[in-house]
């Protein structure tokens, strides 16, 4: 990567126009030096706008992750966590599961500015953005294997419920397994990736994308219906706060979920289900599509629904669902 790329799109984070020149002799390099930083962003899909005579400019201001307003935000439990932050990484969790491999502490959090091949579950993919969104992974590591682990990526949204609410997104609700609903719209996903044995220890990486300002661009390639918090928030919402909230009831979360196991926040989750006594459209890995009525969830963590053939429970791996709007 050029090493001015990310020092340049800071310089413009500001939203204003720069032109080439002043870039060029802030940084103390050539107009063509510029030109080439500008071209590796636009090539890592930064949108920027460049107008003869004027410069450079992003489509609007942004605000980048700060390391000590990360840290104040999370509070008494800063100490807990090692933060990095990085400008641009492919994906999150892609880099913390090489990092956890060989020997990372618990409790290692990687955040990245830019995150250009994000991971859905089953070989989906994570639209994000410069600006655009919040791309972070968490790591925890438990004592118990990664069989006691089933109700975790619910717990992980019981965390997030807190958080959202804690900055004023009320409305925030969760989808089976592990979306951010807002008005049944997606504002965060959830992908958690195991290491370790089936009887334990293990680790869990926890990666979370959550929405903050989608631009166009980024949007028209997401194929469902998509907020951000841009959109529902009354006013500006800073990603290092959001961040430093977030990891602080992540870990309060993550110690009630290990020492008490998820049935303990069960009647938490259900409260902000979105689907909560609504019919729902299953889709099942071979393209079929079942319908049935969302009965609610088990203690541990599988969707129970009421179908044509009874009460069914489905596991996280097994379905996919889907809002059936009138
Ligand atoms: P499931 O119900 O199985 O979780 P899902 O379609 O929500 O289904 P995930 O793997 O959780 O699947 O998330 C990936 C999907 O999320 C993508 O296929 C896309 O539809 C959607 N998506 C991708 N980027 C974004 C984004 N920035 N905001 C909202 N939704 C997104």
């Amino acid at each position: 990567m050029n090493n001015l790329t990310f020092p340049i799109l800071r310089l413009l984070a500001d939203g204003r126009f720069q032109s080439g020149e002043d870039i060029a002799r802030h940084f103390g390099v050539t107009r063509a030096t510029v030109w080439n930083a500008i071209q590796e962003a636009e090539a890592l899909g930064v949108e920027i706008f460049s107008v003869r005579g004027r410069g450079y400019r992003l489509p609007q201001p942004i605000k980048l992750l700060e390391y000590e307003s990360v840290l104040h935000a999370i509070g008494d439990q800063r100490a807990w966590f090692t933060l990095e932050l990085h400008d641009h990484l492919e994906s999150t969790n892609s880099y913390l599961m090489k990092k956890a491999a060989t020997g990372a502490p618990h409790a290692t959090c990687v955040a990245a500015s830019l995150q250009t091949k994000g991971r859905g579950r089953r070989g989906r993919s994570w639209q994000s953005g410069l600006g655009a969104s919040l791309t972070f992974s968490l790591l925890w590591r438990f004592q118990s294997g990664a069989s006691a682990l089933s109700g975790l990526s619910l717990a992980v949204g019981v965390a997030l419920m807190r958080a959202l609410h804690d900055i004023g997104i009320k409305q925030a609700q969760l989808k089976w397994p592990n979306d951010i609903l807002c008005d049944y719209r997606k504002l965060a996903g959830i992908l958690i990736e195991l290491q370790g044995d089936m009887e334990g220890p293990s680790a869990a990486v926890i990666g979370i994308g959550l929405n903050l300002h989608l631009p166009e661009h980024v949007q028209k390639h997401i194929e469902q219906a998509a907020v951000d918090m841009h959109s529902l928030a009354r006013q500006p919402i800073d990603p290092s706060t959001l961040l430093g909230t977030l990891l602080k009831h992540l870990a309060l979360v993550l110690n009630e979920f290990e020492t008490q196991g998820f049935e303990h926040l069960r009647e938490e989750w259900m409260r902000h289900h979105a689907y909560q006594q609504q019919q729902v459209r299953m889709l099942l890995p071979d393209g079929r599509e079942m319908l049935g009525v969302v009965n609610g969830i088990a203690p541990d963590g599988v969707l129970l629904v009421e179908t044509a053939n009874g009460l069914q429970r489905f596991s996280a791996g097994e379905i996919s669902l889907r809002g059936v709007h009138p």
